[in-house]
């Protein structure tokens, strides 16, 4: 089901089992991808980038530096805190290289702070985990939506100037209200409520 979500990544009831097996598809060009919803792999919260070993060969298009929370020294916040999530890393990576263009990321790891004051969701993944919103900047939306399904997010939030990724357990998509009509408008359905019937767009 589709519900708004005026903030990011709201921790709404699951629509679909974790281990939902994806429906067979044609095949298509590109890395192989979904892995499955849930699978535990190593993640850790780091509360200093400095403890960071960060596998630049494998994630060459990102940095701790754009993904750590941006609390400011001396700002009652965190020092720039980071959840290191390879599961999480591995799809980002992905989706950069389909799109084959730079992302930004205007917000990945929050602490409990910063979500608090950029008013995010309680149960925000970026509070929770890791998620990252990606601007739209010049690319396709949609083709930028498509393929962050592709490369195996679980949960995609419609913004009017961005696209929401995480990695929550079941699957979801929703929108930001301000985004919703723009993104109908340019699928010529409902996006978020596709993906969450169908987990594909
Ligand atoms: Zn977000
Ligand atoms: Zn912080």
């Amino acid at each position: 089901m589709t519900r708004s979500c005026p903030t990011c990544g709201a921790q709404l009831a699951a629509t679909a089992p974790a281990d939902a097996p994806a429906a067979p598809s044609a095949p298509e060009a590109g890395p192989p991808v979904r892995p499955r919803y849930g699978q535990a792999l190593p993640k850790r919260l780091h509360k200093s980038p400095a403890t960071v070993s960060w596998d630049q060969g494998r994630w060459p298009n990102f940095s701790v530096a754009e993904l750590k929370c941006r609390c400011a020294p001396g700002d009652g916040g965190c020092a720039g805190e980071y959840f290191h999530d390879v599961r999480f890393l591995d799809a980002l990576q992905r989706l950069r290289d389909l799109m084959d263009a730079p992302l930004r990321i205007t917000s990945a790891r929050r602490c409990p702070v910063r979500n608090r004051r950029v008013r995010g969701a309680s149960r925000s993944q970026h509070m929770l985990a890791m998620a990252a919103d990606i601007a739209l900047d010049r690319h396709n939306p949609v083709q930028l939506a498509r393929f962050a399904v592709r490369a195996g997010f679980s949960g995609i939030g419609f913004g009017a100037t961005f696209l929401h990724v995480d990695m929550r357990e079941g699957r979801e998509g929703f929108h930001y209200d301000n985004g919703r009509a723009a993104w109908i408008d340019r699928f010529g359905f409902d996006p978020a409520e596709r993906f969450d019937t169908t987990g594909k767009l």
